[in-house]
């Protein structure tokens, strides 16, 4: 494909996206400005993604740590988040330069994310990963494991939880799915309803290409969306 066709497609797809979110947000009572659009740009060039940039995409999220760092200098002004599995040891490369993580799925790469961030003299902005369909494939809070850990996690300083995020099972139908976004989503209300320090709870990270129009139904208020802005994923050429 050409870089013209690439660009004509990502502004028809966001076009597309937008009128959804639109219409999907109005049927709950929200405006779509309610409603963050974060575009997933694993294995997008920063050219591509910079078209995006000067186009309307205010929020981008990478997966890989060594992407990331190669592709940061490049990029064009934006909000920059992280939203790929972490791994401790790589904390320190990625909090001077991402503004929230959207996938802290554990006690121990919060601590970490705090000690770097303390060490910036920084306040990380955190989302904590929610294993809603309880995958062992998958990284995650358990619910439960949730509610037991959000008050210690809270009191770590350097960071602020913002709210919660999560990649449900692949499911077979429409019903399915939407059970698990809706559990996300009252899981969200009984989490901004606590009393927890430090923390400002308002962003519900859930809703990908093929479910984001059922995600910002069932309350999410940002949605990670790659293929349906980019096209397929070439992974071949990277
Ligand atoms: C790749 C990715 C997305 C976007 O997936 P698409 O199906 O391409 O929209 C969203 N969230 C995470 C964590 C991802 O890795």
């Amino acid at each position: 494909m050409t870089e013209k066709s690439l660009t004509d497609n990502f502004d028809l797809n966001y076009k597309e996206i937008k009128e959804n979110i639109k219409k999907a947000a109005e049927k709950i009572g929200k405006r779509p400005e309610d409603i963050t659009i974060l575009a997933a740009t694993k294995t997008v060039d920063a050219e591509l993604i910079n078209y995006a940039i000067q186009n309307g995409i205010e929020y981008i999220g990478e997966n890989k740590v060594q992407e990331f760092l190669s592709k940061k200098d490049s990029l064009l002004p934006c909000h920059r988040h992280f939203i790929g599995h972490l791994q401790t040891n790589k904390v320190k490369d990625i909090v001077p330069f991402v503004e929230l993580i959207h996938s802290v799925d554990s006690i121990r790469l919060a601590k970490e994310i705090s000690k770097v961030s303390k060490k910036l003299c920084k306040v990380t902005d955190i989302l904590l990963e929610v294993n809603i369909g309880n995958e062992e494939t998958k990284s995650g809070f358990t619910a439960q494991e949730l509610m037991e850990n959000v008050n210690e996690i809270s009191k770590l300083e350097g960071i602020c939880i913002r709210g919660l995020m999560a990649i449900p099972p692949i499911c077979e139908n429409e019903q399915e799915n939407i059970k698990y976004f809706e559990e996300m989503n009252k899981l969200f209300i009984d989490i901004s309803s606590k009393k927890i320090d430090n923390s400002n709870i308002d962003i519900l990270s859930m809703g990908m290409s093929s479910d984001y129009y059922a995600a910002v139904l069932s309350g999410a208020t940002m949605v990670r969306i790659g293929t349906s802005l980019f096209g397929k994923r070439d992974y071949g050429k990277k």
